[in-house]
Parts: structure tokens; C-alpha cells; sequence
């Protein structure tokens, strides 16, 4: 907070930028949060998301606990700042919104070991992993459901002053709660699914890891207001928008205001 405001007043430089000091802080001036428009907080090279990683979830959905961690991928097109907006595609009947603790890797990461596995973690954000779950269910493979431009709404900051083995996480639809989970009821812990993926993948710096999402969730519709919020990351909002078509005249003097 400066003179009753919010604004930012620190940044975490990229992993490439350590050394360059492409932006120097003293030479940073601070603007009033509501005055800036927000960017995605990460440039990954790719998104790695996992598939039913809370208990509930899955049941929700009729499926099994898996025994094995299920991944899957969003691409970086999907991705979306926040406030910006997510457009729903004509060919699909059911957007749903999924509330996820995303992480950032700091550092190339190839076959790391659980013991060091956090260690390649740059910080912490909210994200949406918004599923066309119509199109995810009749592909039999996740591809086009998970990925759609604007699919993936990450933000508004990250951060490296949390710990993530007990974060609280909901998320708001108009307001109302519709999920309310911790990261402690992840069926993977973190070190395990970086350790997993790092198997798999090399992660690169700016790569980010979407952990999956607990219980509630549901369909999105045209001019919804839609909300992640995280413990100690703050509030990720979104707004839905049918393809083709312009928000409701009233949705959009709210969003200016
Ligand atoms: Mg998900």
C-alpha cells in the first residue's frame, strides 16, 4: 500500500535476467495497481498440467484415484492475463473453470530427485485450467478441450514468499464459492510430480507446472465473472465471453470501472 493505493513495488526479475539487469529496481517508479494493466506473469515454453491430482476431484468426475500421475499439456497460446477474457468456443456446449495452484521452474530441470525438486521453483501463482469438458470427454484425449486460446488464465503475480504444502484455494463464480480446497490434499505432492514431469521433459526456466484441481467444479456462461484466489497470491479474475460476441453492455461498464 503507498498513499491508501495499491501498487507494485517489487519485481522478480526472470531466471534470464539475473545477470542483465535489463531492469534496474531504483530506476522502477511505482503506478497505482489500478492504473496497470496486467501482462501473463510467465513466458513458458510449455504448460504441464495434472490430471486429477486431489481425491475428490476425481470422484466428482467418476473417475479412479489414479495410481500414477497423469499428465498433459496446455499450450502457451492458451494463455491469458488477468481480467482478460475467456471466449468460449462455438463447438463446445460446457466451459468449465478449474482452480489450480500454478508453479513456476526457475531453473533447467532434467530428472530432478524429490529432495531437490523445489529447489528449481521460482514462485507461485493462481490459474485456471479452463476445459471444454464436452470436447475432452468425445476426443478420448485432451488436446483440444484443454486448449483453446484464452484456456489458460494465470496471475496476477508471482511469488516466492509462499510454501506450498498447505495453501488454501478457492474459487468464486459471480461471487459465489463454488471450490474450496488446500494443497495439501494433493494425491501427488509437488516434489513428486516435478520429479515425474523432470523425467519425462526437461522444464525450462518460465515453464510453468498446473497442479490440479480440488472439488466443485463446474460450467462457466457467457458474462460470468470468475475468480481463483490462493492464500498469500491473491485474486486471479477472469471474464467469459461467447465467441463472436460482445460482453453485455453492463459487464463491460463494471469491468472499466
Ligand atoms: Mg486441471
Amino acid at each position: 500500500m503507498q498513499g491508501g493505493e495499491h501498487v507494485i513495488v517489487r519485481r522478480i526479475p526472470p531466471p534470464e535476467e539475473e545477470h542483465a539487469c535489463v531492469f534496474r529496481e531504483a530506476e522502477m517508479q511505482a503506478i497505482p495497481l489500478t492504473e496497470a494493466r496486467l501482462l501473463p506473469p510467465v513466458n513458458p515454453s510449455k504448460i504441464v498440467c495434472v490430471g486429477r491430482n486431489y481425491r475428490e476431484h476425481a470422484k466428482e468426475l467418476g473417475n479412479e484415484v489414479p495410481a500414477d500421475i497423469l499428465i498433459f499439456l496446455k499450450p502457451p497460446s492458451s494463455l491469458l492475463a488477468p481480467e482478460g477474457r475467456i471466449v468460449m468456443p462455438k463447438v463446445s456446449h460446457r466451459i468449465d473453470y478449474e482452480g489450480e495452484l500454478a508453479v513456476v521452474i526457475g531453473r533447467k530441470c532434467r530428472n530432478a530427485t524429490d529432495n531437490e525438486a523445489l529447489s528449481f521453483v521460482r514462485g507461485y501463482t493462481c490459474a485456471n485450467d479452463v476445459t471444454a469438458r464436452d470436447l475432452q470427454k468425445s476426443d478420448g484425449q485432451w488436446t483440444r478441450g484443454k486448449g483453446f486460446d484464452t484456456f489458460c488464465p494465470v496471475g496476477p503475480f508471482v511469488s516466492d514468499e509462499v510454501s506450498p504444502e498447505a495453501l488454501d484455494l478457492e474459487t468464486r463464480v459471480n461471487g459465489e464459492l463454488r471450490q474450496k480446497g488446500n494443497t495439501r490434499d494433493f494425491v501427488f505432492s509437488l516434489p513428486t510430480v516435478i520429479r515425474y514431469i523432470s523425467s519425462v521433459m526437461t522444464l525450462l526456466p518460465g515453464d510453468v507446472v498446473l497442479t490440479g484441481t480440488p472439488a466443485g467444479v463446474g460450467a462457466m456462461q457467457e458474462d460470468d465473472r470468475v475468480e481463483v484466489s490462493i492464500s498469500g497470491l491473491g485474486t486471479l479474475t477472469n471474464f467469459v465471453v461467447a465467441e463472436g460476441r460482445w460482453m453485455s453492455s453492463e459487464l463491460e461498464r463494471a469491468i472499466s470501472r
